[in-house]
Parts: C-alpha cells; structure tokens; sequence
C-alpha cells in the first residue's frame, strides 16, 4: 500500500468507529479529501486509493488540477472563500461550493451556471464563533440568507458548513458544531423543501470524530491523508 492509502484507510477506520460510538451509519459520513497545496500525482495516488470527492480552496490552483485530472471519476468541492468575480470559473470547474456566504456571491454562481445549462449544489457557510478573520454568515443572519439563496433555480441548498475557531482539544469545539447542527434543524423546519437539507459540512484532521458525534455529515480531511502542508 502506498502512504496514502494507508493513511486514508486509517481515516475510514476511525470514521467508521466514531459513527458505531454514537449509533450513526457509516455509510451516512463521506470523506472530502482537502487537496490544496497537494500536487497533481498525489492526489492521483488518492484518487486511486479510493477517495471519491475533493475539496479545493483556491480557484486558480484547483482549475489545473481539475484540468489534469479530467480523466479521474471523482466531485469537486469549493471550499476556500469565493470572490464573485470567480463565480464562473467556479460554476464551470465545481460540483459543489460549500462556501455560500452572501446573497451577492449566490446570485452571481445561479447566472453563471444558469448559462450552462447546470444545477449547484452549494453549502451556506456559518461563522458559528462570529470571528473576524474568518468568511460565512452570521448564525443570526443565516435565516434571511437562506431564503434569498433558495430563490435561485440553478442552486441546490444542500445544508450548512463551518469553519469553527480552533482549538488544541477537539472536545472544545463542540458546542460550536452542535450550534451548526441545531441550525441546520432550525432551517428545515422552516423550508419548503427539507427533504434536501441534509448536509453538515464539519470536522477537519484535529476534530472529524467529534464532528461525526455532532452530526457531521461531510468530513474535510487534509492533513490526515496527504501529510503536512509545506507552506
Ligand atoms: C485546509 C482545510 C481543511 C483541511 O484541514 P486539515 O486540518 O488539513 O485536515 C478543511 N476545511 C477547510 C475549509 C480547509 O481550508
């Protein structure tokens, strides 16, 4: 086995006995490789390890990965913040862009993939710790987003996704993850169509096994697969 594949079979092992801990069907957690900074033959090696879906944060990086991997069966995940001005590049490279966080960005992404024909799904991002530093809505501003965003033919709402502030012990954070899963629950009460609000996009290498307890149901996972970032 390759590093890779052992590291992402290490994963899948822990993921799998964080969902039995807490009574959760495996099968209900998907793993998002987090590629960024990662060259092109290493993910490669992932992909072919069995890794179906990749996230990206950089638009310009990832549109030559993308490029260079067209021949690979795998979803492509924006995760990184989104300019507007990106939002067609985006359209055109993206299955999915979990980082939703105004209806500017939202109306612009539904033009751009409304001239191609295409559907969306998307995440609306929450900055759960109201921190400064960081991109997403407010928890209290999310209501109000996701009906301005739900107006769009062309996106899909499929849930919600956070960056919670860091912390060494990955217990701290629950709080802030149960935060995202109660507002999940507050949306689909409210929505016309609850049946598709069903993703919590939370937990990264430090803390997916607490987030898989707090409901999360797409896991970003980077450094636990593909080794440290050389920055
Ligand atoms: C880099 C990144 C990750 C993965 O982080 P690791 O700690 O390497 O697992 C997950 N989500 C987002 C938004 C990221 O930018």
């Amino acid at each position: 086995m390759t590093a890779i594949a052992e590291n992402l079979s290490v994963v899948r092992k822990r993921i799998e006995e964080a969902c039995l801990r807490c009574g959760r069907n495996p099968s209900d957690v998907r793993l998002v490789g987090v590629t960024k900074t990662v060259p092109v033959e290493r993910i490669r090696e992932g992909v072919l390890a069995g890794i179906t879906i990749l996230g990206e944060n950089y638009i310009q990086e990832a549109r030559k990965k993308i490029e260079l991997l067209s021949d690979m069966k795998v979803s492509w995940h924006f995760i990184g913040h989104l300019q507007s001005n990106k939002a067609a590049v985006a359209a055109e490279c993206f299955d999915w862009v979990e980082t939703v966080d105004r209806e500017s960005l939202a109306r612009e992404l539904n033009r751009q993939v409304q001239k191609r024909g295409k559907r969306l799904s998307v995440l609306l991002q929450v900055n759960v710790g109201e921190e400064e530093s960081k991109s997403g809505v407010s928890p209290g501003g999310l209501p109000d987003l996701f009906r301005a965003v739900s107006q769009y033919d062309g996106l899909i709402v499929r849930g919600l996704m956070t960056l919670p502030p860091y912390f060494d012990d990955p217990n701290a954070v629950r709080p802030y993850l149960r935060m995202l899963r109660q507002l999940l629950e507050q949306l689909r009460e409210a929505a016309s169509r609850p049946e598709e609000l069903t993703e919590l996009s939370m937990g990264m290498s430090n803390d997916f096994e607490v987030a898989i307890e707090e409901g999360s149901t797409l896991v970003r996972i980077g450094t636990a697969l593909f080794g440290s970032r050389s920055t």
